[in-house]
């Protein structure tokens, strides 16, 4: 094998040494990200601002991902079981990103910082069904949103259903939102929209036409988004 000209190992050396240099370098920054998701979890954990909720917060895991799933507000069983989309409406919707991008459950939830409105059990409406979450409770919790924003910068957001998609988009039909990408401004942050429909068995919009091939549409966008495409395990604390 030809020996590499003395200038030419140097300079290899040193292409080495940067690239190693780098890599240490975003290792550092991202396990102080990390922890300070991890500190921001424990200061969403002790909120006590709704005297209507029912505690536990229910909070994700602590990840440092650039895409944020946004689901409306834990059920019941969220709290008990203490993860999001723990229950029925988490089952389909981990089968639709086994589908799309092909994800496992346990790599959904690494790989995606799951945020919501509101982060509380809203408790039950006396006419059955879980208590939409009032205007304040959402405003109240909408600041812990906007911290998770300034903190995660993140490239793609998905709101999952008409709650969470309201407050990215304002109010709009399903039939307006689902597949398509929206490129918006939330709290002076750009980031790219792709709405998803709520997965909960309650409602049939997500298993009939035309709501079924706009599903589709809207997950085949969510498969080839650049943030989907770069995301790695990010360190996380479990
Ligand atoms: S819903 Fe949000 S703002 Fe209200 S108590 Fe729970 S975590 Fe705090």
């Amino acid at each position: 094998m030809a020996a590499e000209p003395a200038g030419a190992a140097t300079v290899t050396k040193i292409l080495r040494g940067l690239r190693a240099g780098a890599g240490a370098l975003q290792h550092r920054r991202m396990s102080v990200k990390v922890s300070a998701v991890e500190s921001h979890l424990a200061a969403l954990r002790a909120c006590e601002r709704c005297p209507r909720m029912h505690r536990p917060v229910v909070v994700g895991r602590a990840v440092a991902s650039r895409i944020v799933l946004v689901g409306q507000a834990p059920g019941d069983k969220e709290p008990k079981l203490g993860r999001p989309f723990a229950w029925t409406a988490g089952k389909t919707l981990f089968k639709w990103f086994a589908e799309a991008p092909g994800w496992t459950e346990d790599e959904v939830r690494d790989r995606m910082y799951f945020a919501a409105v509101c982060r509380c059990f809203p408790g039950k409406r006396p006419e059955g069904g879980d208590r939409v979450p009032a205007p304040e409770e959402i405003t109240n919790c909408s600041a812990w949103l906007e911290r998770e924003f300034a903190l995660l910068r993140p490239a793609l957001v998905l709101p999952v259903g008409k709650l969470a998609i309201t407050q990215f988009l304002g109010e709009r039909p399903l039939l307006e939102t689902i597949g398509r990408s929206f490129r918006i401004d939330y709290r002076g942050h750009a980031v790219d929209c792709i709405p998803l429909p709520h997965p909960s068995g309650a409602s049939p919009w997500h298993r009939m036409e035309p709501g079924r091939t706009l599903l589709r549409q809207a997950l085949a966008l969510v498969a080839t988004h650049a943030a989907i495409k770069n995301a790695c395990h990010p360190p996380i604390l479990r």
